[in-house]
Formats: C-alpha cells, sequence, structure tokens
C-alpha cells in the first residue's frame, strides 16, 4: 500500500525524445499511469494532449472511429493503416515523470495499491509547468480512452497462428544480451550468426540515458528477425528509435490492455511500417516443437497483474543438448507460467531489481556449463542489480563464476554476452562484422 503525502509535486520530467510536442502551459491533458514506482515516490504518465476531446459527443465518436481503425489496421488493411498511424502521430503524446503527490487523492482514502493506480486515466492542465487540478475520468469515458489509445480493440491471435510464425524459425545457435545500457534485449542467432529471434529489443529510458553505449545500441534485422516482446514496458522495445528496420517484421507481444498511447503507438508503427504485430490470446499457451531443428520454443502468460507480472515468459529448448534457455521479462518468478527444472541460460528478471520478487530463480543445469545474465547499464537510478538479488540467485544455485553482466563497475566494462547450448559459442562473426556487436563468451 502507498501512504500518501499531501505536498505539492515538486517536479515533471517530460520525455521530449517521445513527446511530439512539451507539455504546454495553460493547455489540458489525458494520461494513463504507466507506472508506480515506490521507492523512487514517482509515476510514469503515459499523456495525450485532449485536443477537444473532453466533450462526451467527441470522445464517443473518436471512440468508436478508432476502435474500427484498430480492427482494420490489424486485418491489414493499408489506408486505414496508414489512417491510424496519421491520427496517433498528429496527437501529442509522450510520457511524463511527476512525483507521487500529483495524483489526485482519492476520497474514500490515503491508501492505494499499485494495481489500483496503473491503468487509470486522468485529466489535468498544465500550470507553472506542472499538473494541476488533476482528477479520474468517469469510467464511460475511461473505457472510452481505452478503446482510443489502449490495447482493448486490438484483435488476438490464436495459437495457431504463432505456432504458423514460430515454426518458420531455423536451428538457433547462440543467444546474444545486447549491450542497450539500462534495458533488454537478447537476440538469438542461427550459425551464420544472423539474428533470427528476439526477446526484447530494448535499449534505456530517457531517465537512465548516461547508461547507453556509446554511439547507441544495435540490433541485426537483417533477417527478418521474430520479436517476443516480455511486456509493454519502454525499456524492453525501445530499439525502435535507433534501428527503425525492427518495425517491419512479425511482432509477438502480450495484451495488456491498461497500457497507454506510447505503447499503442508502437504498434500502429509496425503496421505502418509492413510489419505485422500479433497480440497473443490470453487464455493461449503455443508450444511449438519444431522437430527437424530438434528445438522447442514455448510461450506463455505470466500469472501476476501489474505489467511486469502480467506480461509473456519465453524459453527455448535443445533437444539434442537437453538444454534450456529462458527469458522472463521483468516478472517476478513467481507469476512464471512453468518452471523448467534447470536452465542453461537464464536472463535474471528484472534487471537484478531487488524489490517485488518473492518467487525463487530458475535454478542452473547441474552440468559445467550456465550463464546468469543480467542485463543491465551503469548508472541507472535503480540500483540494479541488487545484492539482495545476487543472494536471491545464489540461494537459487547460481555461482558467481556463471554470472555475467553487461555492465560492470566503474569504469564501466560493457559488453554484450553471448551463450551456447553446452558451452561458450564461438564469436559470431556477422555480429562482429556488419553490427559491430563483440560479445564475452
Ligand atoms: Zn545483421
Ligand atoms: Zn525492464
Amino acid at each position: 500500500m502507498i501512504s500518501r503525502n499531501r505536498s505539492q509535486p515538486q517536479t515533471s520530467e517530460v520525455d521530449v525524445g517521445l513527446a511530439v510536442g512539451a507539455v504546454v502551459e495553460g493547455e489540458s491533458y489525458f494520461a494513463s499511469i504507466d507506472e508506480v514506482d515506490l521507492e523512487l515516490r514517482k509515476v510514469t504518465l503515459d499523456v495525450v494532449r485532449t485536443d477537444g476531446l473532453e466533450t462526451s459527443g467527441r470522445i464517443h465518436s473518436a471512440s468508436s472511429e478508432f476502435r474500427r481503425l484498430w480492427r482494420s489496421a490489424f486485418s491489414g488493411d493499408r489506408a486505414d493503416v496508414s489512417r491510424l498511424n496519421e491520427r496517433l502521430e498528429e496527437m501529442t503524446i509522450g510520457l511524463v515523470e511527476v512525483d507521487l503527490a500529483a495524483l489526485p487523492m482519492e476520497p474514500s482514502s490515503d491508501q492505494l495499491s499499485v494495481d489500483e493506480y496503473e491503468g487509470r486515466w486522468l485529466w489535468f492542465t498544465i500550470r507553472d509547468g506542472l499538473p494541476a487540478d488533476a482528477e479520474y475520468v468517469s469510467s464511460a469515458r475511461q473505457s472510452a480512452l481505452r478503446r482510443i489509445f489502449g490495447q482493448s480493440a486490438w484483435p488476438m491471435a490464436i495459437a495457431a497462428n504463432v505456432r504458423g510464425v514460430l515454426a518458420t524459425l531455423p536451428r538457433l545457435e547462440q543467444a546474444v544480451t545486447l549491450d542497450v545500457g539500462h534495458g533488454s534485449a537478447h537476440a538469438m542467432a542461427d550459425d551464420a550468426g544472423l539474428v533470427r529471434l528476439y526477446s526484447d529489443v530494448g535499449a534505456a529510458t530517457r531517465f537512465n540515458a548516461a547508461s547507453l553505449p556509446p554511439g547507441g545500441p544495435r540490433y541485426c534485422a537483417c533477417a527478418d528477425p521474430i520479436i517476443v516482446l516480455s511486456h509493454w514496458d519502454y525499456d524492453h522495445w525501445r530499439g525502435i528509435e535507433y534501428e527503425p528496420a525492427l518495425l517491419p517484421v512479425t511482432w509477438l507481444v502480450p495484451v495488456q490492455p491498461l497500457k497507454g498511447p506510447t505503447h499503442s503507438r508502437v504498434a500502429a508503427r509496425v503496421l505502418n511500417a509492413g510489419g505485422r504485430m500479433l497480440p497473443i490470446k490470453r487464455s493461449s499457451r503455443p508450444r511449438v516443437s519444431a522437430g527437424g531443428v530438434g528445438q522447442s520454443i514455448s510461450i506463455g502468460y505470466c500469472t501476476g497483474k501489474s505489467t511486469n507480472d502480467s506480461g509473456l515468459l519465453l524459453t527455448v529448448t535443445d533437444l539434442p543438448s537437453d538444454s534450456l534457455w529462458a527469458f522472463p521479462g521483468d516478472a517476478d518468478y513467481a507469476t512464471l507460467p512453468w518452471r523448467p527444472k534447470s536452465v542453461t541460460m537464464l536472463a535474471a528478471a528484472h534487471h537484478g531489481a531487488a524489490r517485488n520478487q518473492t518467487g525463487q530463480p530458475l535454478a542452473p543445469t547441474q552440468r559445467d556449463y550456465a550463464r546468469l545474465i543480467y542485463s543491465v547499464g551503469l548508472p541507472n537510478r535503480y540500483g540494479h542489480p541488487s545484492a539482495a538479488a545476487d543472494l536471491v540467485h545464489q540461494g537459487a544455485g547460481w555461482l558467481p563464476q556463471q554470472t555475467v553482466h553487461t555492465a560492470t563497475g566503474a569504469p564501466v566494462a560493457r559488453h554484450a554476452v553471448a551463450v551456447g547450448w553446452f558451452g561458450p559459442p564461438l564469436q559470431a562473426k556477422h555480429l562482429v562484422v556488419s553490427h559491430g556487436v563483440v560479445a564475452v563468451m
């Protein structure tokens, strides 16, 4: 529970990189609550300028228009794809960070749980550079806003469609955790070193921009990779701002209907670039066993409520070596939809966050070779990875010599990290030569 103090908000930081325009004095905005950070006592708002949508006639006609546009765009109608994209691109949309105290109080109580905050919509004006007069919108208006800017109007892909996409993959030989600053991007490459599958294509957010690698993060999109998005957080998809070739590919994404305009706009951009966006139906668990290449891929929904805990777990199994790589995104291990008995590679959940991890990490295989990878950037303001996370992973059997960070110490010795199935892989020449990605093994 959050205990509130009633002091005035002190700061607001506009993520100008995402905002089409900055927030403007005297203008009014709608915002969905994107993320609540109890430690920092900050709230990230996913903001859109109202542009007259306050009147109930206009908001309801916009809601019908967008519901139709989303459905038509997802079904492949090119004219509606570009119409949808234009409509979203002409709006002022962006992430803004404010103090927790900027949220309106609930009349009934001084305390709210994080789950009750995230995904709620507010209205406010900007006065003296800060949100003022904030109030929660009515539930009818909130539903309308979710149809316009959220994922509630997206048609979902059934397991058979997702299986069909995954079955096109060749054998994967190595997993390379890229150095993207404080975010996550795990690239799985074929025997030629071309990336064919991603678990997330993130990069550090503006708030951790100092952790970005010099020259920006690098990705390989040479061979139409399939992207599996763990959850709708900015540090897990922001790579599209550095590598637009990540747009016209196939994205397999979780449906998290409480996410706001900044995230939904990614879908419109992918569709507009000629990519495919498959929001996976929540009830489906599309395991794929591609017998010909001796590997199987499984995707399933985590069982929690928050953005971090309600996304997708991806596991890739190599049958001949009986090895498995696991990519839980930022989910608490307690919310994983299944627990492999041991893994060769574990991408440590939530960059090694100290908080919110109540579950036991997946255990390493008893063989000599196993790797625990922390996808972290330094500096980051959360203090990831935490000593507490290290202890928890050690408790699950991970040894310090099996643990690798993409950023270590200061001065920062940064690098990508490559993992094989039963031993360190060879350096992937394509990643080195074409993308300048050099990995430690
Ligand atoms: Zn490439
Ligand atoms: Zn993250």
